[in-house]
Formats: C-alpha cells, structure tokens, sequence
C-alpha cells in the first residue's frame, strides 16, 4: 500500500493486486487491534539479519521520513514508552489513512487477484487465477507465512523462487515458546515481572527484562517473543536453549545477599511459613510451582527449607525451549530473500531489472514495539519512489 502510494505520488499508474476482498487483514490485528506503527526508539540493534549492514544506510537515511509520510496522510499518533499508535487506538485508522490515500491517487485496487505467476521479456506480465497484467515494473510485497489467515501464507516465496531468487531459513519469530515440564498448569495465567537470560548451549545470548506471561504450554510476552527469534534460529541448528529466569528482579544484589535477605525476612516475619514469606513478593501459582520443583510440604519452615535451592528457583529459575509455537501463532517469520541479492538503496531486485521486493519477504526481521512495520514503511517507500522515477 505504501508502495502504490508513493510510486502514484511520483504520477505512476499503479495496479495493487491483492488476494483477499480487502485490504490491509494483518494490519487490522497488529498491536493487538491498535496497530503499534513505528516507534520512536530507533537503533539499528532492534533490526535483525544475515546481513544487517545492508539494510542500516537505507534505514539511516529512510527513517526519518515515515512520521511526515503519515502525516501527510492525515493521521494523528499517541504515543506510549516512545511505541506510536493511531490517536483512535485503532489499527483501521492506519488503514483508512492508506486506502483513502490510494483513492484519492486514482491507484486501481483490484481485490481477489490471487497472483499465481509472474514472468518478464520485454514487460512483466503478472498471472493471477482471474487475469493476466502487463506492466513495466513490479513490486512484490506478499508478506510472509507468519498469521497465514491474513492471506500471507507463504505462497510469496515460491513465487520469487521461481523468478530466482534465494531464501534463508524461514522461521517464526516473535512467538510462544513451549517446555516440557509437568507444572505449567500451576502457573497457567500468571503475569509477573521477570528478568530473563537466554543462554545457548550455556552461553549468554541476551538478557530481557519485561513481564513474563506463564501458560499452560510455556511462556509468552514481549520479553519472550524478543528471545524467540534467536531460539528459533538455535533449535534449527540442534542447540540447547534455556532461558533463567530473575522472578525477583526488584532484588539488586547477590544470591548469597538474597539468601541473607530472605533469611531476615524469616526473624522479622516471626512463627511465618517459607510460604507465607515468598507470598510477600511472588504470585502464589508461582510459589506452588516452586514449591513442587524444591519438593517442600506447604508449611516447612526457612530454617528447615533446603535454602540454596530456593533461592536459585527464585534468582535463576530454569525454562528448558523444546519448541517455539508455529507459524499460525507468530507474528513474524524470520528469514526472507537475502539482502545481498535486493539492491538495498533502492529496493530493486538484483536478479531481474525492474522488479523491486519489499516488507516481511525479505531476511530482515524487528523487535517487538513497531519495528515490522517500520521495515515495511522503510522498504515499502523506497520501492514506490524507485520503481516510479521517470514516470
Ligand atoms: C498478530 C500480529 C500482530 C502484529 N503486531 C505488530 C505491531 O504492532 N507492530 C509491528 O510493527 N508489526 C506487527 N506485526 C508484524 C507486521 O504486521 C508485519 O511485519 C507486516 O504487516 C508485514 O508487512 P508486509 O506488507 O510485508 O506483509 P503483509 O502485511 O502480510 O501483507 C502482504 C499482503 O500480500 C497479500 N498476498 C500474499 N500473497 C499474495 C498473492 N499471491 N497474490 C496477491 N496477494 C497476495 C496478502 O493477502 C497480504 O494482504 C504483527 C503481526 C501479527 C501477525
């Protein structure tokens, strides 16, 4: 849509062909419904690829632009912790910005054109399964497989196989991640703030501090779905993942200063249970599950509690991954066409003139908080002002 947009902005004739009967499906869920569209806190960490330095200039000089290129389309943001969100807390806001622009620019919408194939001689011609469309350029923004029902499913990368091009591992990201242990229907439904370390095959990869959502196959949350990009990669490649977790993260000192806290707590809390002490600071579905792990009665005492047990499961409670949940359940897929085959200052294909890729097709992947769809934005501009010079 940005695309159409900027490329009919520059007096292009465009076309965008879309499978679904409207436009915009994913859009509509994004930010749980408010559409988080970019966010203020830009740094080139929060992006991730194989080839991250070739996306960073494009995203230098491009970032700046997408605040003004909204609104010029009229829309009003809030912001919360640096996230943007439509004023309205609506993603259709979002959406009705984008379409009212793309009428307003005369851009064709042709809804249920499912794109089958696409081949280039002199011009491309576009296969969908109601017509054939002859154009001089083409821009590919299919998504991904991550949320299939949005009509992203995934069909985009064969497409662009067949037109040449590579694919690095396609993997969900930002998503759930499962375990295998027997207590998760303890802590089924527990919020709680938490610091958490991924560490592969015991090596620290990254450390998140944010609320730990704790279900009954696993983990959820912001904090998580930022870990489950690296998961995903480690579990392709056989690695083992854990992630500890900091259930006292308001705690700033040592263990062993923890253990002499708790240990006070327990003269000051005179004739009160262990359990009656964690229950001062930890959700008691979380004090049960530890409880089961440290195989303690419900009203043993500190003294007689195996104490440095305790405070490990509180200070550094293990989480094994099995397994991240799949594509239906994430909101991103990692992985894409590599960025060395796109030229990345403009978009366009290196493999076939004229054609430019863009958005959650390509290998480049955000954080949580806005950043997918600041690629789209990014990518997504640049290819409409590209493919439209000349025009
Ligand atoms: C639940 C959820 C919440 C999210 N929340 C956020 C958020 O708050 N902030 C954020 O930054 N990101 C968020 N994301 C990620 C973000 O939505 C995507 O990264 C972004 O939409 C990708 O844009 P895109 O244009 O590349 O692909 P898409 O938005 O997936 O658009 C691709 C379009 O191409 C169409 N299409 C596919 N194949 C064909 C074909 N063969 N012919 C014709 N049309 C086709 C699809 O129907 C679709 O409409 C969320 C994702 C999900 C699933």
């Amino acid at each position: 849509m940005v695309s159409a947009i900027k490329a009919a902005m520059n007096g292009a004739k465009v076309t965008l062909l879309e499978r679904n009967n409207k436009l915009g499906k994913k859009l509509l869920l994004t930010g749980n419904g408010r559409c988080n569209f970019w966010n203020e806190y830009q740094d080139i960490t929060k992006y991730h690829s194989e080839n991250i330095e070739l996306f960073q200039e494009l995203w230098q000089t491009k970032k700046d632009v997408i605040l003004p290129f909204f609104h010029n389309l009229g829309l009003i943001e809030k912001v919360t912790n640096g996230y943007y969100y439509p004023f309205s807390n609506q993603a259709s806001t979002v959406l009705n910005a984008l379409e009212t622009k793309l009428k307003t620019l005369k851009v064709t919408i042709k809804l249920n054109e499912y794109v089958t194939k696409i081949t280039k001689d002199k011009k491309f011609h576009v296969y969908t399964t109601n017509n054939i469309y002859e154009s001089d350029k083409v821009i590919i923004a299919g998504g991904s497989k991550a949320s299939p029902k949005t009509g992203s499913d995934g069909n985009i990368y064969n497409l662009v196989k067949s037109l040449g091009h590579n694919l690095t591992p396609i993997l969900p990201s930002l998503v759930q991640l499962t375990g295998s242990d027997n207590y998760y229907k303890l802590w089924d439904g527990v919020r709680s703030n938490a610091t958490l370390t991924l560490k592969e095959n015991n090596q620290i990869i990254r450390t998140e501090t944010g609320e730990a959502q704790f279900t009954n196959y696993g983990l959820s949350g912001i904090c998580i779905f930022n870990l489950s990009s690296y998961i995903s990669k480690g579990l392709l490649n056989n690695q083992t993942e854990i992630i500890y977790l900091n259930l006292v993260p308001w705690y700033k000192g040592s263990k062993e200063e923890f253990l002499v806290w708790l240990n006070n707590q327990s003269i000051k809390l005179n004739n009160y249970t262990l359990k009656d002490i964690l229950l001062g600071f930890l959700n008691p579905k979380l004090v049960n599950v530890i409880f089961k792990i440290a195989k303690i009665k419900d009203d043993i005492l500190w003294e007689n509690a195996p104490q440095t047990k305790i405070v490990d499961l509180l200070t550094n409670f293990p989480f094994k991954v099995q397994d991240t949940l799949d594509f239906n359940h994430a909101q991103v897929c990692q992985g894409g066409i590599p960025l060395t085959e796109v030229n990345m200052q403009t978009m366009e294909s290196k493999i076939i003139k004229d054609l430019y890729l863009v958005g959650e097709l390509l290998d480049i992947t955000g954080e949580c908080g806005g950043y997918n769809l600041g690629i789209a934005w990014i990518t997504g501009l640049t290819a409409g002002e590209e493919a439209s010079k000349n025009a």
